[in-house]
């Protein structure tokens, strides 16, 4: 893993923090409706919905990120809520691709919406999707998201495997009591399949505070699924995001880690959001968020929305609170953030 010393200074960055930390990556949530109901994420008597007009349109979105892109970011994560579900977006997609400087755009979707859409997803030019799947078992699937949308959303998988998304991610929230006896078996697809699974600590926040306490931290998952086999260390690039990355020594694919809670990557966080409702938000595990949405509605020139932006970094914070022991107060909703 390189330090923050190795890492070259972007050219013409203006995105630098207090901390001396690049941030060079915007995750966007285009909507905060979402078509499942997944219990650690949407509390059951629901998140009141962000108004329509209050959501940023779609050119509101593509000229914050052209400006992003002028002062350094050259990497764009679209999420949600469930991006696919919201109306244009593939057209959206289409726009952003073609922006000049973004070097790497991707997109995080449940998969409900994918088997139909995938080729425009491709013709729209992304290459890389991160899919969350949280079990392998049909009736549990339906337990946890409050759907029978499993068989509908492995034929997804298979038909982007089959028309060339690569790498696919596959995001597993790993759920004391829920999911805590599946871990090896998604584990084992990596050895015939060439996907990356991802296994990401829970983190409370929100309405969602449901497994307050109780923590399944990764360092218990490696000591699990290392059953299968040794875990191999995958050499890391400054682009490879916060994932710890293994490999088993026969596998196709590849495992990750995301330990928000057992091991802060926030030293080398190189992560802006902007939320659906236009917020700027420099930390996921903050609540404090700059309205970029109001500076854009009032007028603002590119330049002065420029000078926000990047005056915005600075307020950074140099790591979040949250931590076994410490249940954090982070009070935004995941969905409406973008996870
Ligand atoms: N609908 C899209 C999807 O399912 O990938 C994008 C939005 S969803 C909020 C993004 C990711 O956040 C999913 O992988 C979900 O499991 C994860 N997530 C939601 N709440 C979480 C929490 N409290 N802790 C950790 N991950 C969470």
């Amino acid at each position: 893993m390189p330090s923050l010393e190795d890492i070259p200074a972007l050219p013409n960055s203006k995105l630098i923090d207090r901390y001396n930390r690049k941030l060079n990556y915007l995750r966007i949530s285009i909507t905060d409706r979402c078509n499942l109901r997944c219990i650690y994420c949407v509390p059951p008597d629901r998140i009141p919905k962000i108004a329509h007009a209050e959501i940023l349109r779609y050119e509101e979105i593509l000229r914050l990120v052209r400006i992003s892109v002028s002062l350094g970011v050259s990497k764009v994560r679209i999420t949600g809520g469930e991006p696919l579900l919201r109306k244009g977006v593939y057209d959206f997609l289409e726009q952003l691709t073609q922006i000049d400087g973004l070097l790497d755009i991707s997109l995080t979707t449940n998969a409900v919406l994918l088997k139909d859409n995938l080729h425009k997803i491709k013709a729209a030019g992304i290459k890389r999707i991160n899919i969350s799947l949280d079990t392998l078992n049909r009736n549990k699937f339906q337990k946890i998201t409050g759907y029978d949308y499993y068989d509908q959303i492995w034929e997804g998988i298979k038909l982007a495997r089959q028309i060339g998304f690569d790498p696919i991610k596959l995001n597993v929230v790993h759920l004391p009591g829920i999911n805590d006896d599946e871990l090896t078996d998604f584990a084992r697809l990596s050895f015939e399949h060439p996907f990356h699974i991802r296994f990401i600590e829970y983190m409370p926040m929100g309405n969602s505070q449901m497994l307050t306490g109780r923590h399944l931290l990764a360092p218990e998952i490696i000591k699990r699924i290392s059953s299968l086999g040794k875990l191999i260390p995958v050499d890391q690039s400054e682009k490879d995001g916060p994932a710890e990355r293994f490999k088993f020594e026969t596998a196709l694919g590849e495992i990750g880690f995301i330990q928000p809670i057992s091991r802060h990557f926030c030293a080398r966080c190189n992560r802006l959001r902007l939320t659906a409702d236009g917020q700027l938000r420099l930390c996921l595990l903050s609540d404090h968020q700059i309205d970029l949405k109001a500076a854009l509605r009032q007028g603002c020139s590119d330049g002065r929305l420029a000078e926000i932006f990047a005056q915005a970094v600075r307020e950074k914070p140099s790591e979040h609170n949250l931590n076994a022991g410490h249940p954090g107060n982070v009070s935004g909703q995941m969905c409406s953030i973008g996870g």
